[in-house]
């Protein structure tokens, strides 16, 4: 990592340089897609993804219900309007049963969110956006290297945004993002319209945007990348010492994971309607837990304008309600996950 630092801090260029060039092309055979393009972050990667299709002001776009607010405000940002759809109470992931009956003519865009680390039913949604003439957009921010019929994530759709915030299972150390697609032309313009619209310096084709990834940070997660397969398997390994020690905890669900579809665990999540008592519990042992996420984005009052109240997707709203992020990390041990799952076990001993 220093070496890597160091390698660009004493080259004195540190913008559109050759180290975001290498990890877009490392990124791309990572990800076994034609195109990489490297972003300021994934936000921006799913705005540039809505705009290049031609999303435009007035049109909708089919998201998931139970999303982190990112896809959402996407969306928003392009003057579109999100059209929140209700996931599958199993694998939490948009549900293809759902997204037909939310198309309408204005309907533009699909975006699944391969949601804590397992990789949406794209068949059925590749199918849908087909048979009605719309884009797929995949966000992909917590799921890279995950897949659906051997297929991965950031392959699917014609463009897609994946996020490298710290916290993601590939992080920077900072903000950063990409775009995947296998369509050149998209390719093209994402390149240009992250620099200022621009493809020869100084001239500019289009109206663009400052969105380019730094130097400093494509050249630390070049270094960062070659772990990561690493680093998924020991997540994968993790998920599983949870699965066998709390199989026998009848108060709470633990992840299901599609048959067709891997999990790359970005978040461990399990549910139970004793979430805030639980986790209060877990605190005072001295064991970390998050809620991913508290509220979803119909019920926040940056939505409110939408008009959506309370009730109108249920499915999400019992979600936040009863999800809790268990402690994973490369690196954990199955003695910490054991203790873990002691604490759990001795919660719900305690109250019976
Ligand atoms: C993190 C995240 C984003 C946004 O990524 P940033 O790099 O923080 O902009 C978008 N969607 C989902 C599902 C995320 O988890």
């Amino acid at each position: 990592m220093m070496a890597a630092f160091e390698k660009v801090y004493d080259s004195y260029w540190y913008v559109n340089g050759e180290s975001v060039t290498n990890f877009e092309k490392e990124y791309a055979a990572y990800n076994q897609v034609e195109n990489a393009i490297g972003v300021s972050n994934g936000l921006d990667a799913l705005f540039l993804a809505l705009k290049v299709v031609g999303v435009k002001a007035g049109d909708e776009v089919i998201v998931p219900s139970n999303t982190y607010i990112a896809t959402a405000l996407a969306v928003t940002y392009i003057g579109a309007t999100p059209i929140f759809v209700e996931p599958d109470i199993d694998t939490y992931n948009i549900s293809p049963k759902n997204i037909e009956a939310a198309i309408t003519p204005k309907t533009k865009a699909i975006m699944p969110v391969h949601l804590y680390g397992q990789c949406c039913e794209m068949e059925e949604i590749m199918a849908i956006a087909k048979k009605h003439n719309l884009f797929v957009i995949e966000d992909n921010a917590q799921s890279q290297g995950s897949s659906f019929n051997n297929k991965l994530t950031g392959t699917w759709g014609h463009v897609n945004g994946t996020s490298f915030y710290p916290g993601k299972n590939l992080g920077a150390i900072g903000d950063a993002g990409a775009v995947t697609t296998n369509d050149a032309n998209f390719a093209t313009q994402i390149k240009s319209l992250r620099n200022y619209g621009s493809s020869k310096k100084y001239y500019n084709e289009v109206i663009g945007h400052n969105m380019r990834l730094d130097e400093l940070q494509a050249a630390l997660l070049s270094v960062k990348l070659q772990h990561l397969p690493n680093w998924t398997l020991q997540r994968q390994q993790i998920a599983n010492w949870y699965n066998e020690a709390l199989k026998d905890v009848s108060e709470i669900i633990l992840p299901k994971v599609h048959k067709d579809a891997t999990h790359v665990y970005h978040l461990y999540i399990i549910r139970t309607t004793k979430r805030d008592e639980l986790q209060q519990y877990l605190t005072q042992q001295g064991v970390g837990t998050m809620i991913h996420y508290p509220m979803p984005p119909h019920l926040q009052e940056a939505y409110s304008f939408l008009g959506h109240k309370k009730g109108d997707f249920p499915i999400a709203e019992e979600l936040a309600n009863t999800m809790l992020s268990l402690p994973l990390y490369p690196g954990m041990t199955q003695e910490q996950v054991q203790q873990v799952a002691n604490a759990i076990k001795q919660y719900f001993n305690q109250i019976v």
